[in-house]
């Protein structure tokens, strides 16, 4: 066997080839906490940024220097989605970070999530595309969601070569050597939010039932979906599928576009119907979306948007971390703590404090 380079170098070669061992280290590095690999995950993290960033940048490039014209505009889509027309040519080109596509996925318990990732990655896979499939759970996270458990279920697609399927942290942002990337969001509460912060698009699987389960969804998730899919629209089903599909159109109607080239459409699917699933047609029109974002320039400024979410974020926490590593600011936070406990002082008025302490002790450090 070839022997692992796991140098930050090493790490990013097999990162851009998509190698699984290179992206299973990279990962590890990332979710560790030891302070050396830190420093390592983060130069591997802004290699890989700055590769993705000049990438896409001569992407722009392209965009900018065509004239608006019907024939250039075709032009343009087909060199974005060339993946998908070509599969053959994609392989022999490799992967493309600059290229990639991330798609959230996100829907109740039960909904189908393991059982249609499978049924489209391996379509996706069919159709030559790298797929890597990652989960964020925002309980564990750190600086943005970490670890998941059980991914066995995908079996097929977890043995595919072309498919990497793992339990993982961060943003996706080390599946560079993947074209297409799926993230499903797990647990509840604000994971939703944080995975339309990371992805192109986001995609909320549900049941074939409208009604009362379409009342009891909350009003912000269908805000955040870019395409909504129902799931399970196969044998007795099909007609509360149909059903809820006309539910969700035009319960949509109703909700503020996020942009506005892109209306939210409603799709039915049966992961577990084969050929005659309606995958493809799901996939056409993640593609449209991807087309229409990419061709009009609003996948660079939402990946931009993003990008300044995510670094507040890490401002966030890392500001956290020192406070927390802080000696004196955790002697007098106790005492702060158990007075606001007992009502004896405002909360803002505790806080203010702690925050005017650790700053005197960052600026006499
Ligand atoms: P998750 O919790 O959202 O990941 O849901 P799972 O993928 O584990 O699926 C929950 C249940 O729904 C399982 O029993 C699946 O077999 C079933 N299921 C998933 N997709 C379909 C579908 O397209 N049609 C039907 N009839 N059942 C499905």
């Amino acid at each position: 066997a070839r022997k692992r380079d796991d140098s930050v170098e090493g790490l990013l070669a097999g990162l851009v080839q998509g190698d699984r061992y290179a992206l299973a280290r990279a990962i590890t590095l990332v979710e560790s906490s030891n302070p050396r690999h830190r420093v390592q995950a983060q130069k591997l993290l802004s290699k890989v940024l700055q590769r993705e960033s000049s990438l896409a940048s001569q992407q722009n490039t392209t965009l900018a220097n065509v004239t608006p014209s019907p024939g250039n505009q075709e032009q343009v889509n087909a060199t974005a989605l060339r993946a998908d027309e070509k599969p053959q040519q994609q392989q022999a080109l490799g992967p493309q970070p600059g290229k990639s596509f991330r798609i959230g996925l996100s829907g109740p318990p039960g909904v189908g999530k393991s059982t249609f990732i499978e049924a489209f990655g391996m379509y996706l896979v069919s159709q030559g595309h790298r797929v890597s499939v990652l989960a964020v759970d925002p309980s564990s996270a750190r600086t943005g969601g970490s670890i998941l458990g059980d991914k066995t279920r995908m079996t097929e697609l977890s043995r595919s070569a072309m498919a990497y399927v793992r339990p993982s942290p961060s943003r996706g942002t080390l599946a560079a050597g993947y074209d297409i990337c799926l993230v499903e969001t797990v647990g509840v509460g604000q994971s939703e939010t944080m995975v339309a912060d990371i992805v192109d698009m986001f995609v909320l699987l549900v049941p074939p039932a409208g009604g009362d389960e379409l009342q009891g969804m909350k009003k912000g998730i269908m805000e955040l979906s870019d395409l909504v899919i129902v799931n399970k629209s196969d044998g007795a089903l099909v007609d509360s599928a149909r059903y809820a599909q006309i539910e969700y159109t035009s319960a949509l109607k109703f909700v503020k576009a996020i942009s506005s080239y892109w209306k939210a459409k409603v799709v039915r699917v049966s992961s577990m119907g084969g050929p005659e699933g309606g995958i493809e047609n799901a996939w056409n029109t993640m593609k449209e979306y991807f087309n229409v974002m990419n061709s009009e320039g609003e996948l660079q400024r939402k990946r931009g948007l993003q990008r300044k979410i995510w670094m507040w974020r890490q401002v966030s926490s890392e500001l956290m971390d020192l406070l927390n590593e802080d000696a004196q600011v955790r002697e007098m936070a106790e005492e702060l703590e158990a007075k606001v406990l007992r009502n004896e002082m405002m909360s803002g008025a505790a806080a203010h404090k702690i925050v005017e302490r650790f700053m005197k002790g960052a600026s006499s450090s």
